[in-house]
């Protein structure tokens, strides 16, 4: 999905990326906030990435064997993140949140899976679930290709409620095989889980015998060495990772407790495979990033994202615009509303119509957006103050354009 459908418009096509900076087949150079929407954390054309990757390459392409880059890779999850006991590498964030499901459903034996509204896990069947009304109902298709049979085992709760939870739990008594939520989810815009719903999801889990998988597919090594395990500390059972752990390759995993891994294929009986899982080249992508990854080096994207919240949020003030910029850690999005967005309900009560015209201002200035209102923007330790400057100076016109713009 590369499509500008939410805003309208021809999508760029970009030819290639250094830094902070993308460059269209046009030769136009935008400042990038997207970062290929979330794993270029470093920039693009990292050089010690790029040399990493071209070592990698010159040894071969993938073995289907065992090798130290996958193993060098897992070592490095499970030393940031304490609650992964073992780790299992796949290829993209889709394939570990349906693994990771796959694998509570088998741990438990129970088929229902509660998810949250505006909570993006990948395209999994089971997961591409929207709410029927009321509390506690059982999931309808998304999409035409998901049967009904596969989205009805799928409960879809709103976020940030934890009486919907335990009124789903009361519901389905002994059925519910896990929860699965986004750490902080950025699939809605940024909205971070209020105070102690990750911990009540967790506690909830554990007194009805059901798994809690946290989803840091896009927060995993991006809003803390540790995502956001780092910043809540909440436990989960399971996890997902990718985007950043793969470098700018297809390299993802999922992992946590030991006792429920060890129900994994070749060890237990749930199934789980991949032609390319932990491929050398990915692994040695991931790696490299992984390890330039440093305090210093969040310190420095933190700073960045705070600057540029500051930055949109006075411009946005400045041209009389409603708005909320909503961040948890450094990941922020903008809601054009001044109402409490805690949920994918709130979120969709903005002014889309003002998002569009102040994407397409920034977009004309240089400066290339996530193309929807409903998505997390990224920044990169590359994003130093030339680049700091060029959005700056795009700011005050595009928000100009949001209170001009009309539904
Ligand atoms: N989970 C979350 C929280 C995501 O943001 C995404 C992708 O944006 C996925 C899972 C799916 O990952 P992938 O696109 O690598 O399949």
């Amino acid at each position: 999905m590369r499509a500008f459908r939410a805003v309208g418009g021809t999508p760029r096509f970009m030819v290639s990326g250094t830094g902070p900076y993308l460059t269209d087949a046009d030769g136009r150079e935008y400042v990038d906030l997207v970062c290929s929407w979330g794993p270029m954390i470093l920039g693009h054309s990292h050089p010690e990435v790029i040399a990493a990757v071209q070592e990698a390459v010159s040894r071969g392409t993938s073995f289907g064997t065992p090798g130290e880059g996958e193993v060098a890779l897992a070592e490095e999850i499970v030393a940031r993140i304490d609650p992964v006991e073992q780790v299992r590498l796949v290829s993209s964030g889709t394939e570990a949140t349906m693994s990771a499901i796959r694998l509570a459903r088998g741990f438990t034996g129970r088929a229902k899976v509660v998810k949250f509204a505006g909570c993006y896990h990948g395209h999994v069947d089971a997961l591409l679930a929207a709410a029927g009304s009321g509390v506690a109902t059982f999931g309808l298709p998304d999409t035409p290709g998901v049967t009904g049979a596969t989205a009805g085992d799928t409960v879809v709760l709103p976020y940030n409620d934890l009486d919907a939870v335990r009124a789903a739990f009361a519901a389905h008594p002994g059925e519910i095989a896990c929860v699965i939520t986004e750490a902080s989810p950025g699939n809605m815009g940024v909205v971070p889980p209020a105070e102690g719903f990750n911990a009540g999801l967790k506690e909830l889990c554990a007194a009805n015998g059901a798994l809690y998988i946290s989803d840091e597919v896009m927060t995993g090594f991006r809003t803390s060495k540790a995502g956001w395990y780092g910043v809540d500390g909440v436990r989960p059972d399971l996890m997902t990772f990718g985007k950043v752990m793969g470098g700018g390759f297809p390299a993802a995993a999922f992992g946590g407790r030991g006792d429920v891994m060890a129900h994994l294929a070749p060890a237990g009986p749930v199934y789980q495979a991949g032609t390319l899982s932990g491929n050398p080249v990915a692994t040695a992508a991931g790696l490299a990033q992984l390890r330039l990854l440093d305090d210093a080096a969040y310190a420095k994207i933190d700073a960045v994202s705070a600057e540029l919240r500051s930055l949109v949020g006075d411009a946005l003030a400045e041209a009389g615009v409603a708005h909320t910029v909503s961040a948890a850690s450094n990941m922020f999005s903008v809601f054009f509303t001044d109402e409490p967005v805690r949920d994918y309900d709130d979120a969709k009560k903005q002014d889309v119509f003002r998002f569009t015209a102040f994407f397409h201002a920034m977009l004309e200035q240089g400066v290339y957006l996530p193309p929807s209102a409903f998505e997390s923007w990224f920044v990169s330790t590359a994003h130093d103050e030339r680049a700091v400057e060029r959005i700056a100076a795009a700011l005050p016109a595009a928000a100009r354009a949001g209170a001009e713009a009309t539904a």
